[in-house]
């Protein structure tokens, strides 16, 4: 392979495999989402020159569609303003929205197999009852949770792809991911930003991430924002 093709496999992986290895969760193959782009006026449009946020300018998970949707009039304006290329912001924004994607409907490998088994045997409310049980707790989570977790998860994800690149041109290509996942998170709203857990190392946070998702879902621990700083941070 020729260094270009190299350090382009380096950093083109696709958003959803980043983010399943880093939460160590994956899709059962008839419950992952689909992703579409637009050219439609995202929901923040009016709001675009100030106070948009990522989910409502750039791009959208909707959990009842299971559908993840790029704005790319969003996107092409928002790297202009930040300073960034709008491919650049769309594979940040793809990440962010994946993760709130494997939050939602991620299972672990031992459901993941539960399910395909039951599928070959056309077993339909196996799956039913997962995706009924992930939507209810999915729906429970406080909007802040919601968007912590989908920004660690996208920072692991880049993290992830970081540490892997050899290339000289794949590790420019991270670092200018990473610079434009910091200018976003600087100019969003505090849902969005990782401030208080800037001090945890990689792989101690991606721990704390699949604990809380796991707590939330087989505890039933209340995922609300006081819980979340409380649990998270120390
Ligand atoms: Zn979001």
């Amino acid at each position: 392979m020729d260094d270009v093709l190299e350090a382009l496999s380096q950093v083109h992986q696709p958003p959803f495999q980043l983010v399943s290895a880093v939460a160590e969760l994956v899709f059962a193959i008839s419950m992952s989402p689909g992703e579409r782009s637009t050219d439609e006026d995202p929901p923040d449009w009016r709001k675009r020159d100030e106070g948009w946020t990522i989910d409502g300018l750039l791009g959208v998970y909707v959990a009842d569609k299971r559908e993840i949707t790029i704005f790319a009039k969003g996107i092409k304006h928002a790297a202009a303003q930040l300073g960034t290329t709008p491919s650049g912001l769309e594979y940040v924004v793809r990440l962010h929205e994946w993760g709130h994607a494997i939050f939602h409907l991620g299972v672990d490998r031992v459901k993941s197999a539960e399910l395909a088994k039951a599928s070959l045997t056309n077993d339909a409310s196996a799956e039913q009852v997962t995706g009924q049980r992930l939507t209810d707790t999915y729906g429970s989570v406080d909007p802040y949770v919601h968007e912590q977790i989908a920004q660690a998860l996208a920072w692991l994800a880049l993290e992830e792809l970081r540490s892997k690149a050899t290339i000289d041109k794949a590790k420019t290509a991270c670092a200018r991911l990473s610079d434009t996942f910091e200018m976003l998170m600087r100019r969003r709203p505090p849902q969005y930003r990782l401030d208080s857990l800037r001090h945890l190392e990689r792989d101690q946070l991606r721990r704390r991430v699949c604990g809380v998702i796991r707590l939330i879902r087989d505890a039933g621990v209340r995922a609300d924002r006081e819980t979340w700083d409380t649990i998270m941070p120390w």
